[in-house]
């Protein structure tokens, strides 16, 4: 592969192919020999020079970016920049999943299929496995799905299910559905996606920076994103980064935020530790079940791995946020008012940190700031295509019984 090197920042090795980790743990990266010029292809496939994979596939997932007059207004933001991923066709957006899980999708098979891997096991909490449904269905690549029995209801495509789709629910919360993951990779021999450990999902991700940044021409000063694992907000992160190694100027403040009652990330970043604890998620199935945003759910999150979230907020002297489920249905009314678009739970816990931190006067009027807007426009999906239900091929009711039975 010419154009890209995957290297561990920690102990510089080198690798290639698909591969997921190093030996000492650290988050993997890309290094990109060339600077990022701009492709005349579509959606995020523009950015392919800044991306794992050579060729682009027939997708148009990309997120769009554009300036908030009327949130800024009301706001009181005079640069209030909203990169969009979801579905919203008067702005050219075409994410037929509705959420930024599309972005991580698209070059996650280009980069497996052009790696020799044909098949690839993904744990989901909903919006991910849609995205590589979609993608499935769209390529012929196969992927086995596995999700919380929850979550079965976020898992439908925008055409009708094909057979290189394989679902398996898990009556279980999402972090059981990793653990069931791992076991069906070895049991089966077939690859894990590897969650925010694999570059793709990262870069791809990360196109929301690139977006952002070549359509205002500058880096902004701060970044609001919604998170459970943290995966897209390091990709934004590393992505301003390459750009400021290529030049640019500035360096955006990461405003991450959590649904509360299931808060993790918060709490211990509040208390300045590099490791969740326990005390960080009190009562977790528990809490998991009341959240507005389910997705937003992740108990294991890459916080404390070198060149994870920790690392993030640290390096841009971040902030963290977390938001009721009636501040996040509140801020999701304003903007669908104001804006004329439709957000996903995620999205909407995003905009109730930014008027967080409005209030807390952490931001100037005429500072940049970049709203992450991770999904929406799912009541246009469902006008234009409708939604097409995918069936679980197998539930599993308990994820600690002999799982070599079910798979073999
Ligand atoms: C997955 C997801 C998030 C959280 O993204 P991470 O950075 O991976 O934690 C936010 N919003 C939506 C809509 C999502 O699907
Ligand atoms: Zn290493």
């Amino acid at each position: 592969m010419g154009n890209y090197q995957i290297f561990c920042p920690t102990c510089q090795s080198v690798f290639s192919g698909y591969t997921l980790s190093c030996q000492c743990h650290s988050l993997l990266q890309t290094r990109y020999s060339k600077p990022l010029e701009l492709r005349p292809f579509q959606g995020l496939w523009r950015f392919i020079d800044w991306l794992p994979c050579e060729k682009p596939l027939d997708t148009k997932a990309g997120s769009i970016t554009f300036r908030s007059d009327h949130l800024g207004r009301e706001l009181g933001l005079t640069n209030l920049i909203i990169g969009f991923t979801g579905y919203w066709p008067e702005r050219h957006a075409y994410n037929l999943t509705g959420s930024f899980k599309d972005l991580e999708a698209s070059p996650t098979v280009a980069r497996a299929k052009e790696n020799g891997v044909n098949a690839l096991a993904i744990a989901s909490a909903g919006n991910t496995a849609r995205a590589f449904a979609h993608m499935a269905n769209k390529t012929g690549f196969e992927v086995y799905l596995i999700v919380p029995e929850s979550s079965l209801s976020m898992l439908w495509t925008p055409e009708a299910p094909t057979h290189s789709v394989h679902l398996i629910a898990v009556k279980a919360d999402y972090y059981k559905s990793i653990e069931v993951t791992a076991s069906f990779c070895q049991i089966k021999g077939i690859f894990p996606e590897g969650g925010a450990k694999n570059v793709a999902r990262r870069d791809g991700m990360g196109t929301v920076m690139l977006d952002a940044a070549t359509t205002m021409k500058r880096l902004p000063d701060h970044y609001f994103q919604a998170i459970g694992s943290g995966t897209g907000a390091i990709g934004c992160w590393e992505m301003a980064e390459r750009l400021r190694i290529h030049g640019w100027t500035g360096k955006p403040k990461l405003h991450l935020s959590q649904n509360k009652p299931f808060v993790p990330i918060y709490s211990a970043w509040k208390a300045r530790r590099r490791h969740i604890l326990t005390e960080d998620m009190p009562q977790a199935e528990q809490s998991i079940n009341q959240l507005h945003a389910v997705v937003l759910s992740n108990r294991n999150p890459p916080y404390s791995v070198a060149g994870g979230v920790y690392d993030a907020l640290v390096d841009t002297d971040g902030e963290m946020y977390a938001v009721t489920n009636s501040e996040a249905k509140q801020a999701g009314k304003l903007f669908e008012s104001l804006e004329g678009i439709d957000l996903l739970p995620a999205a909407e816990v995003a905009v109730a940190s930014l008027i967080q931190a409005v209030e807390e006067n952490y931001i100037n009027r005429d500072d940049w700031v970049l709203l992450n807007v991770t999904g929406g426009g799912i009541k246009r999906i469902g006008e234009d295509f409708g939604f097409h239900e995918i069936k679980p091929e197998i539930t599993i009711d308990d994820p600690d019984c002999n799982l070599e039975e079910f798979f073999s």
